[in-house]
């Protein structure tokens, strides 16, 4: 079904309109007319009646960590009782086991969890030390098979040793370079962090590293990553990034929760994307990011899920209810940093490509741009969508993906945990 209407639904692009008894025309794989469903009563393209539900665009997971989406249920091989044991004991020792099989797996499973919630477009930071080479490929084959857009890049770290390094860098640059214009998968440079990258790795980055290739890095998300880079004589994770000559308007920095007053004067000038991760912040127990003093930012998953919704009512409760521009947040932000790297997209707009999340929600209170953002915390609720479409085709619809077989793939995907599984615990 390539033409198709999308009629009886309360339309929003979630912060600049939003329309009662709407309809949505989508041709070729672009909405080509959103108007008052009583404007389309003549058509005779075949019409999907929305019954009142609430339509948003397709939604951007900023930082996902799709390699970890087969963890669930795994025991840490050793205590957890700080942030670093906590890496050690359960996410590298995982990370080292996957192969080329359940990285492929791993992505698929974490799509589909991401599709199901209305998201159509994933940044991804990828780790698996003893399968680097060609890994961006594979996550690549996966994107495609299940529909969703994406940035994709491997989380460089010292902690394999400096020929990995090379690897590690080499797969991020030839990946970029040769997805720089794609419509749907390109790259960029993954950094894990500041306290697994050594001096003389963060120099040979910046040598090796194209000057337009942004960077997405972990950045002060455990209080360990600002002492690191303050005992080299920093004033903190940011300003070391500054000083090696890779913080720039197109980077982008995860969690930015342990920052010196240096490294928010930095952010303030240089104005990253800063992308906060509220629900894996709390598992970790690592602290929340001050939201006085960094204003402008985008919500993540960090693998902990793919329910982007769900992490903003997260967000939203852990604050209190005491949150600004909660739509900007949500919508507006997002739009604008999905436009940078795809530039017909991220918009619920006329000429635009078709990436649509339908909620199951039907408003029945008084619904407009001032009082969304409570009908998405109480109504919504970060509840499963009823339809997710990417570039115009129906990814999901009522509880089954349309585009695959979905128990044939969970077939495979239990193969792939359980040898995963059985590897990790060897
Ligand atoms: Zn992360």
């Amino acid at each position: 079904m390539t033409n198709f209407m999308l009629s009886n639904a309360v339309i929003t692009d979630g912060f600049s309109f939003l329309m009662q008894n709407g309809t949505i025309e989508i041709e070729n794989n672009r909405i080509t007319k959103i108007g008052k469903s009583d404007e389309f009563r003549n058509s005779d393209v075949e019409t999907i009646d929305l019954q009142g539900r609430l339509v948003l665009p397709g939604l951007l997971n900023p930082h996902h960590h799709l390699y970890s989406a087969l963890a669930t249920g795994l025991a840490p091989i050793g205590p957890t009782s700080n942030f670093n044991l906590i890496l050690e004991n359960l996410w590298w020792h995982l990370d080292q086991t996957l192969d080329a099989e359940s990285i492929f797996y791993s992505a698929i499973h974490g799509l589909i969890q991401s599709v199901k919630y209305g998201v159509t477009t994933i940044f991804d930071h990828h780790a698996s030390m003893n399968a680097v080479r060609g890994s961006l490929e594979i996550i690549k084959k996966a994107f495609k098979e299940i529909g969703v857009k994406g940035l994709l890049c491997y989380e460089i770290s010292d902690r394999m040793g400096a020929d990995s390094v090379e690897n590690q860098l080499n797969e991020n640059i030839n990946f970029w370079e040769q997805h720089h214009d794609n419509r749907q998968i390109q790259g960029m440079l993954g950094l894990h962090a500041n306290f697994t990258l050594s001096e003389k790795t963060l120099a040979l980055i910046r040598t090796a590293k194209p000057a337009d290739m942004p960077i997405h890095i972990h950045c002060g998300e455990d209080r360990a990553d600002y002492q690191y880079c303050i005992d080299y004589g920093y004033a903190g994770p940011v300003h070391r990034l500054s000083e090696f000559g890779l913080l720039t308007k197109d980077s982008f920095l995860v969690h930015c929760i342990h920052l010196s007053e240096k490294d928010y004067e930095l952010i303030q000038e240089i104005q990253p994307t800063v992308i906060s991760n509220p629900e894996s912040n709390a598992n970790n127990n690592v602290g929340a990011m001050d939201i006085m003093k960094i204003q402008k930012y985008v919500l993540g998953t960090d693998g902990m899920t793919g329910n982007i919704l769900g992490t903003m009512r997260t967000h939203f409760l852990q604050r209190n209810g005491k949150i600004d521009n909660p739509l900007d947040v949500q919508f507006h932000w997002p739009a604008e940093l999905t436009k940078r790297f795809f530039p017909d997209a991220g918009a619920l707009k006329v000429g635009k490509r078709a990436d649509l999340a339908i909620t199951n929600y039907i408003p029945v209170t008084e619904i407009n741009l001032e009082n969304l953002f409570y009908h998405l915390i109480f109504g919504v609720q970060g509840q499963a969508m009823y339809m997710t479409i990417a570039d115009g085709i129906i990814l999901y619809k009522n509880n089954e993906l349309q585009t695959i077989d979905e128990q044939e793939v969970i077939k495979n995907v239990k193969d792939a945990v359980r040898k995963l599984h059985k590897k990790y615990y060897e």
